[in-house]
């Protein structure tokens, strides 16, 4: 394919997604990505679980990805919020009728899946291994030179590239950013209990400690962990053997999954927070981690991603129906406001929560903790915060409704 009806750099989760989602309402893309599979869909590439919630997860339904996954994800039934191990607690669960909040997937599942989807779909031209030499936006479309040889074109540029997105800083976007000092250390274990489909959130001054739960397997019960430490620390405790780590890990936890053991390779990443002032330019919209980048405390930076796609893939797909040029800048301005709350919120509380639950010392977890009893009592609080976490709230695109667009 030389001509498409969009061209996206990126094909990462959010990028493969979003071709995806568009093959599947007949429109074509040409996904460009210099990564290569044989590493990045490599069994140790990337360590990580992902919490995605029921809207998101309709949306993969929706786009024939969610039969891939079945059965090989754990529904998250019941979230857990705790200051350390202190007594009060934050119990976020469901009525029997209203389905899990969301589903674990290990990201090199979702990595997998997806790559495969793009490959397969009949409207994607996937190409990795590949990166555009030079891009020229302009009046009449949207031209790029390939490191293959090949020169493309199409009415939209989509920049999927993820938090160093080099397509939005050539276009000049401007972008609020900070690092916290912070590192998520990830990995799995094992532990004798049954997590029974909860997932923790405890919350310490140093950062939070989020134990999320996995399927079980031939060894028994086991969760995943994103552990937020000191960024100072981050290289100690990744030095740390595994009996070292499981005794850590056990202080915080308190031993209430029981003993621990069969510690995973771990990672850790650097945490920080960006937020572009613009999602769209001339002929460009962007989508996922190369719009915006929060802090993983309530696991939702995927999923805002998987929201962008779903509302582009709305705007394109009726402007396609309309006869429209899809790099009209009316249809780009419908889905820079579309997109603009939900991101700013969702952004703006992830931030508050990782600030407030970083003030150490006696009085602030006083105060934390009365918070959070006081939640766990407001119903119609806590129903609010159950429909943020599936990814329910606001106006929802179609795909996040599970019909297509
Ligand atoms: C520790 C941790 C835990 C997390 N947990 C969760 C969770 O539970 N739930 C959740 O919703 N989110 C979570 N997230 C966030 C989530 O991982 C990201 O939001 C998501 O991976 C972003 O996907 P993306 O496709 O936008 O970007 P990326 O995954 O960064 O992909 C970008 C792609 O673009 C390619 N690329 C780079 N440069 C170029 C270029 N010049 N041209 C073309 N292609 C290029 C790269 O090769 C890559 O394939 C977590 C993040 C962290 C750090």
């Amino acid at each position: 394919m030389t001509q498409a009806d969009v061209l996206i750099l990126g094909g990462g989760l959010v990028g493969a997604t979003l071709g995806t989602a568009l093959a599947a309402h007949g429109l074509t893309a040409i996904i460009v990505d210099p990564a290569d599979p044989a590493v990045t869909l490599a069994a140790g590439f990337d360590g990580r679980a992902s919490a995605v919630a029921s809207a998101s997860h309709r949306m993969l339904d929706a786009i024939g990805v969610g039969q891939a996954l079945a059965r090989q994800g754990c529904a998250i039934r019941h979230i857990r919020v705790s200051d350390g191990l202190a007594p009060g607690k934050l119990d976020f669960i469901p009525d029997d009728n209203d389905g899990a909040l969301g589903t674990m997937y290990e990201n090199k599942l979702l990595r997998r899946v997806l790559y495969e989807a793009a490959t397969t779909a009949a409207g994607v031209d996937l190409r990795m291994k590949t990166r555009a030499d030079t891009v020229v936006r302009d009046a009449a479309g949207v031209r790029a030179s390939l490191s293959d040889g090949s020169v493309v074109s199409a009415p939209l540029l989509i920049a999927a590239e993820g938090r160093n997105s080099p397509t939005r800083e050539a276009a000049g976007i401007t972008v609020a950013r900070w690092q916290y000092d912070h590192a998520a250390i990830i990995g799995a274990f094992h532990h004798a209990r049954s997590h029974e489909n909860v997932a923790y959130e405890i919350f310490y001054s140093a950062g939070p400690f989020a134990l999320l739960p996995l399927p079980d397997d031939a060894i028994g019960h086991r969760s995943a962990i994103v552990w937020t430490v000191k960024a100072a620390d981050a290289a100690g405790m990744l030095k740390l053997g595994d009996r070292g780590f499981l005794a850590e890990a056990e202080k915080r936890m308190g031993g209430f999954l029981g003993a621990l053991s069969h510690a995973s390779p771990r990672a850790s990443y650097p945490l920080g927070f960006h937020h572009a002032a613009h999602i769209t330019g001339e002929r460009l919209a962007l989508v996922g981690d190369a719009a915006h980048g929060i802090h993983p405390i309530a696991g939702q930076g995927l999923n805002l991603g998987f929201r962008d796609v779903a509302t582009l893939v709305e705007v394109l797909v009726e402007g396609k129906r309309l006869g429209l040029d899809l790099g009209d800048a009316q249809l780009l301005k419908r889905y820079e406001r579309w997109r603009g709350l939900d991101t700013f919120m969702t952004a703006a509380a992830t931030d508050t929560l990782t600030r407030l639950f970083g003030v150490p010392g006696r009085t602030a977890s006083a105060v934390r903790r009365f918070g959070i009893s006081t939640v766990d009592r407001i119903a119609p609080l806590k129903g609010r915060f159950m429909s943020e976490a599936r990814g329910e709230s606001g106006d929802l695109p179609k795909l996040l409704q599970g019909m297509t667009a």
